[in-house]
């Protein structure tokens, strides 16, 4: 079996890789777990050294590493360059910070007790291909440097950018054999994973991918965290500072062309400033510039695959059945032109379609017009979605208060979602659960041990 990786803008194949059996994920899992004795007990400073290596050579190669990812997957090369970008400062946070988080916690029982922070041990990690080295770093380095070890399954999308530079990456930091090591392979390749003799698994992916990685590890009780789609609300108040908003707003959707999990994809916008917003937005997403992703100055490059054109198109033409209005785009190109190419897309909706109920991977904006503000906290939670919300007031008393209100893992007054190495990123509801970044994702897969000597 291989994996065959596809320029989305030639559609031309790039390369092939060799997908896995199971015979040899196990074989991986297996010399994973004799490199864990000795990792396990490394000294914390010389891990550090290694991810800082892996740091500096992010930064010194970061045109190379982003020409990867737009290669397999289409993002423009300014957003794939800022991808390697923020992957190198996570390692340097981790690599800065993994001391003090590792530290023992003492307890105030009385004699000598204390919290101690230990690995858990041989970890899965199952990724996909929006954010390839991004999303499989935000992982693994805190997993790694905190003393498990590693087996990594990029997406069949993008096993190149989200597997083979990440390995070479391991090994130019000179990290020991087998402490992490890559996968390559389809879905099948992800199940002989999860049903390895790994200790726990990461998934980051589909909500449906994660109700099959969660079924098959909790057959035998494996420790599970799951980063799993969105359908994020944005919502303008009446008081909103528009221009603001608009701005945020555009960028926020059209980003990676639409495909990502924190995208905002459920614009509720009150009825006072509806039509303003809604005029302002169309003007500026028609702005955007859609072209060959390697170019500087392109805003927007084609979809990472045809069947992910063919997915948005779909749930387009439904949510126009049942009465949505197409404002802007809407369609593919008409051209013999290559390239998985759509254009920034505008629509009015009510939450009930198809383009609001489910997951949309692709740049389409619904924009749903309610009555008051009350009304926008109501649709922006009536969604089985619960990773980003965004709220846009200019009373900012009124803003904190509303993400009392607003059920997400993560909420915003003023800005469009994003992630940092700092702070805490996961999801609710269907969006999953679990941890990712910050001290907060380090301790997803450490044992929390409790010790008391008398
Ligand atoms: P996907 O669910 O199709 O695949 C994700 C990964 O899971 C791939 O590596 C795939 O090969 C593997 N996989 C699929 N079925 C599997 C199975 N039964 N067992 C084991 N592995 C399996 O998702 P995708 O299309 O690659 O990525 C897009 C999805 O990921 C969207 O839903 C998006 O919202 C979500 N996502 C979430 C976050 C987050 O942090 N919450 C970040 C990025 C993407």
């Amino acid at each position: 079996m291989k994996v065959q990786s596809i320029n989305p803008y030639t559609e031309d194949p790039i390369r092939d890789h060799k997908a896995l059996g199971r015979p040899l994920v196990e074989e991986k899992v297996t010399n994973a777990r004799k490199a864990l004795a000795e990792w396990r007990e490394s000294d914390i400073l010389e891990r550090r050294k290694m991810v800082k290596r892996i740091a500096r050579r992010l930064l010194t190669k970061k045109k190379a590493y982003a020409q990867y990812i737009t290669e397999e997957m289409g993002k423009p090369i300014k957003e794939a360059v800022a991808e390697v970008e923020k992957s190198s400062m996570l390692c340097s946070y981790y690599a800065k910070n993994v001391k003090k988080f590792l530290k023992d916690e003492p307890l105030k029982i009385g004699g000598k007790s204390y919290v101690r922070f230990e690995p858990i041990g041989v970890i899965g990690s199952i990724m996909p291909w929006n954010f390839p080295v991004w999303q499989a770093l935000r992982f693994v380095i805190p997993s790694v440097i905190a003393g498990n070890v590693q087996l990594l399954k990029p997406s069949s999308v993008t096993p190149q950018s989200g597997g083979v530079i990440i390995q070479e990456l391991f090994q130019r930091a000179r990290f020991p054999d087998n402490v992490f090591q890559v996968t390559i392979g389809g879905a099948s390749v992800g199940n002989y994973l999860v049903e390895s003799k790994i200790d726990a698994i990461s998934l980051t992916g589909s909500v449906q991918t994660g109700i099959e990685v969660a079924t098959a590890a909790m057959k035998d009780l494996k420790k599970v965290v799951l980063e799993l789609g969105g359908s994020d609300p944005f919502i303008v108040l009446d008081d909103a500072d528009i221009d603001k908003a608009v701005a945020a707003g555009v960028s926020g959707r059209y980003r990676n062309c639409g495909q990502s999990c924190l995208s905002a994809k459920r614009f509720i916008v009150t009825k006072k400033v509806s039509k303003e917003f809604t005029d302002k937005y169309i003007e500026t997403a028609k702005s955007l510039t859609l072209a060959d992703p390697i170019k500087e100055d392109t805003d927007m490059g084609p979809m990472a695959r045809n069947e992910q054109r063919d997915r948005i198109e779909e749930q387009i033409n439904k949510s126009v059945g049942e009465g949505a209005k197409i404002l802007l785009g809407g369609k593919r190109p008409d051209t013999k032109k290559k390239g998985y190419f759509f254009p920034p897309t505008v629509m009015t909706a009510t939450n009930d379609m198809t383009i609001c109920r489910e997951e949309t991977f692709g740049p389409v904006a619904p924009i749903i017009t309610v009555e008051n503000n009350e009304k926008a906290i109501e649709v922006a939670n009536d969604t089985e979605f619960g990773l980003g919300a965004s709220i846009w007031t200019k009373d900012i008393i009124k803003g904190e208060e509303l993400t009392k209100k607003v059920r997400s893992g993560i909420v915003y007054v003023n800005d469009v979602v994003h992630s940092d190495p700092s702070m805490p990123f996961g999801g609710t509801k269907k969006s999953g659960f679990g941890r990712e970044l910050s001290r907060y994702g380090l301790l997803e897969m450490l044992n929390i041990r409790t010790v008391v000597i008398n």
